[in-house]
């Protein structure tokens, strides 16, 4: 019989007692794939994490952009197309600078991404195309305060894509028939931005410069602060985390296993 998971109530939801130990993530994948909204807020959310699994791992990262940020601007000399182009350059610097391998755009206009079988398709088509171990997103569940409609969107596409779509080969047929992809099971997604972070990279002050380096590469998006203001927000963020887990600087998420055993697998299948 399957017991049942501390903090778990007899309906199979968590209770208040669900408070897993932080846990600090030693291993790195061979691919991680990110799934993120807008330029800038993948290095804000994983920046120092794809620094390091990429520079001492030799993790393949991707990155799936998916809107134009067209809309990110108070610059009223902006036209849309314009800060579409400006973004996108600045989003492929911000890549170069932390080594990752490919961004993907999507293109979708800023504030208009909608949770369609469409845009899941592209999700799960990168999935499927790069078979990542983790793909990263934006926590789209928060309790006590709002985020960006995109934001929420993407993170939950992100999750829908892994589970269950990118594995069951009578989703998105087509592009296994007619693009020559496989089903892939995707091991477990990271949530950024989380009300409870759970998981925890340990980072050093390295990483926490090449994350700082990739942000100011947005230049458009952050003309408030001064590089080295930048870098101080940056250490001081991710010393909040470690101090969390116990280690000196971190990045934090929310940690959702899709294997059998998990929580979250008795979650679904009780
Ligand atoms: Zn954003």
């Amino acid at each position: 019989m399957t017991s049942r998971p501390h903090g778990i109530d007899g309906w199979g939801f968590p209770n208040q007692e669900y408070a897993p130990e932080p846990y600090v993530m030693e291993q790195a994948p061979r691919c991680a794939l990110v799934v993120t909204p807008h330029p800038d807020d993948a290095e804000g959310g994983c920046g120092a994490t794809m620094a390091k699994w990429i520079a001492e791992s030799g993790t393949k990262v991707v990155i799936l952009m998916c809107t134009n940020g067209n809309k990110g601007t108070g610059d009223r000399s902006f036209t849309p197309e314009g800060l579409a182009a400006t973004r996108e350059i600045e989003q492929q610097n911000a890549a170069r600078v932390l080594g990752v391998s490919e961004v993907v755009f999507l293109r979708y206009g800023d504030g208009e991404l909608e949770d369609t079988h469409k845009y899941r398709g592209e999700v799960v088509r990168q999935i499927r195309r790069h078979k990542p171990e983790v793909v990263f997103g934006i926590d789209p569940y928060r309790v006590t305060s709002h985020t960006h409609r995109d934001h929420r969107h993407s993170g939950q596409a992100a999750l829908d894509a892994a589970f269950s779509y990118a594995w069951s080969w009578l989703d998105f047929p087509e592009q296994i028939a007619a693009e020559g992809l496989e089903p892939h099971q995707v091991g477990e997604a990271l949530l950024w931005g989380s009300e409870r972070p759970d998981t925890f990279i340990s980072i050093n002050e390295q990483h926490i410069l090449m994350k700082a380096a990739a942000l100011s590469q947005h230049a458009s998006q952050i003309s408030a602060r001064t590089a080295s203001q930048r870098l101080e927000r940056m250490t001081e963020g991710c010393r909040l985390q470690g101090e969390r887990c116990g280690v000196p600087f971190a990045e934090g998420f929310r940690r959702i296993q899709f294997n059998l055993g998990t929580d979250e697998w008795w979650l679904l299948n009780r």
